[in-house]
């Protein structure tokens, strides 16, 4: 992996072979405690009336669980799961393929749902409200459309940002969680988990170094630890402490704050190139060589949260924040754009 993606929260290839990292019940996911909560009722009642869970939209930054939330609940229930994607699925002949195969009270995974095609997203609506398929079967003057019964199941769909969702779509989800950054003691509780799991010694300040430096994200913390552990066992250290955690995010660019050379670049590109702001997500995606959906739901979310960038109708503008952190000057007054 490219160092510059390691603080990246959506999904790479090495993170395939941290599966065994996702913790598998409810009990082991740490935090997001009221979204936890909530589940329990929900499953408990669901269990108690014998029926199956009402559609679930996970929403957040990637990273932070909502698949893992997925795989939880389908296991708590017992029942089992089918995971795609809103780009996977291409045809409504790929959706109906996949819905006719699910028994009852299954659990469907959507990732990305806000990337359904409208032809596709338009079948899910009556699948999702009745369990009922309207397909057509021919073309031209012979098409003939059929209403298939579909068997009872739960749709939980995940995106980074309900507001990428059309309507008609997010009100049929009877319930939405929004799953936000995780906190310093939770990343720990999570560093330390997967330092026991993959059998390495870690120490709490060493955990707490790497926690700190995860930008609210489990995955990210994972990837770290990892890293970090390759460094201790190259350095032929049997604990990863504070001292050999600080230096192993070091030589991996990864600043106090959490940011890495990319999150840096872009803070300079938006002060050096476009006088702090305000600059659109288009130019700004072209003066740095960046996909926009890469800088809009990866990057901006957590320089957002930390308060480096702020969003304006006109654009994202740099904070004072995000000069001093970088030891630029401020040449105007910080109050004098349009924050
Ligand atoms: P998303 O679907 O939101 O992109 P995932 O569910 O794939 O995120 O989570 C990414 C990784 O982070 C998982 O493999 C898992 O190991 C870890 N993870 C996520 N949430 C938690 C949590 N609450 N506790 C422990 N580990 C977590």
């Amino acid at each position: 992996m490219p160092r510059e993606a390691i603080l990246r929260g959506d999904e790479l290839e090495e993170d395939q072979t941290t599966l065994s990292l996702r913790p598998q019940r409810l009990s082991d996911f740490i935090g997001q405690t009221q979204i936890k909560e909530q589940l329990r009722l929900y499953m408990e009642a669901a269990r108690a009336r014998g029926d199956v869970l009402d559609h679930i939209l996970l929403h957040g930054p990637p990273g932070l669980g909502k698949t893992t939330l997925a795989l939880i609940i389908a296991a708590e229930m017992g029942v089992n799961i089918k995971i795609s994607s809103g780009p996977a699925i291409e045809r409504p002949g790929d959706l109906a393929a996949i819905v006719t195969s699910l028994n009852h009270g299954d659990v469907l995974f959507i990732d990305e749902i806000h990337r359904l095609r409208r032809n596709v997203e338009e079948l899910l609506y009556p699948a999702m409200e009745d369990f009922k398929l309207d397909l057509v079967i021919g073309e031209g003057p012979h098409a003939q459309s059929i209403r298939l019964d579909l068997p009872k199941f739960t749709l939980i769909g995940a995106t980074t940002r309900t507001g990428l969702l059309t309507n008609p779509l997010r009100d049929r989800f009877e319930v939405v969680f929004h799953l936000d950054f995780y906190d310093e003691s939770e990343l720990k509780e999570i560093v330390r988990r997967g330092a026991q799991i993959l059998g390495v010694k870690i120490t709490d300040e060493g955990a707490h170094e790497i926690a700190r430096r995860a930008r609210g994200t489990p995955r990210v913390a994972n990837r770290l630890l990892k890293r970090v552990r390759d460094f201790a066992q190259v350095k032929k250290k049997p604990v990863i402490d504070r001292e050999i955690a600080r230096e192993a995010l070091a030589m991996l660019q990864i600043d106090e704050e959490g940011l890495d050379e990319l999150d840096r670049r872009i803070l300079r590109t938006i002060i050096e190139k476009f006088d702090g702001g305000p600059v659109g997500l288009e130019t700004l995606s072209a003066a740095l060589s960046e996909e926009k959906d890469t800088l809009s739901e990866v990057y901006e979310p957590y320089l957002l949260k930390k308060g480096f960038i702020q969003r304006t109708p006109q654009g994202r503008v740099a904070t004072e924040r995000a000069y001093k952190h970088l030891g630029i000057a401020l040449n105007r007054a910080p109050e004098a754009p349009l924050l």
